[in-house]
């Protein structure tokens, strides 16, 4: 689905991330920026090692990225110029700040991102994965933040979400309607 939110395309959709025309995409890394499973080994294995020399360097300069924050490498050899690498939280049972973090993660992305002067960006389904928080209530934090950031800031000319199955897309989707 596509809506106009403000001056925003914001589009949900099911697809491969690493296969998207935008200016950045956004990585759910994990601290240690090496690389790994799920969406971040689907992003360096189509981006090539450009991406984890950035990331190394990264990491030597600052230390591990801390759940909630977000840094910025080139795309590589992917069609972004720009890959946005945050890390969600895992998920420990609701009571461990996950939600503040889970936010944290989608707002600072966007913040990166603006300041970067990129004005199309596409998310995944961040902490859903191997960080198994509850997809409902992801949904619900992923797009009541991506929302309020557009509704307040009309920076950006479109924000995708890509969803990578059907039951992950039918959850955002619906979502997404009872929230606009
Ligand atoms: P996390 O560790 O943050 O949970 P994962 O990569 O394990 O990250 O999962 C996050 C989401 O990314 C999951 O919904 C997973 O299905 C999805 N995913 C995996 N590969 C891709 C891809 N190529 N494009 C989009 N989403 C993907």
């Amino acid at each position: 689905m596509k809506s106009l939110v403000a001056q925003t395309e914001l589009v949900i959709v099911q697809g491969d991330l690493t296969q998207q025309e935008v200016e950045a995409i956004v990585n759910a890394a994990n601290s240690r920026l090496m690389g790994g499973g799920g969406v971040d080994g689907a992003i360096h294995k189509a981006g090539g090692p450009q991406i984890l020399v950035e990331c190394k360097e990264i990491v030597n300069r600052q230390g591990s990225l801390p759940p909630g924050e977000a840094v910025i490498t080139s795309g590589g050899n992917l069609k972004s110029a720009y890959v946005i690498h945050t890390v969600g939280p895992i998920w420990r049972g609701g009571n461990n700040n996950e939600a503040v973090l889970l936010k944290n993660a989608y707002n600072n992305s966007l913040k990166l991102a603006k300041e970067n002067g990129i004005k199309t960006i596409a998310f995944p389904s961040i902490s859903t994965g191997a960080y198994a928080y509850p997809l409902e209530q992801a949904a619900e934090i992923a797009l009541s933040t991506v929302l309020d950031f557009i509704k307040k800031d009309t920076h950006f000319s479109e924000v995708r979400f890509i969803l990578f199955n059907e039951d992950i897309l039918n959850v955002y989707q619906k979502k997404c309607l009872s929230m606009i």
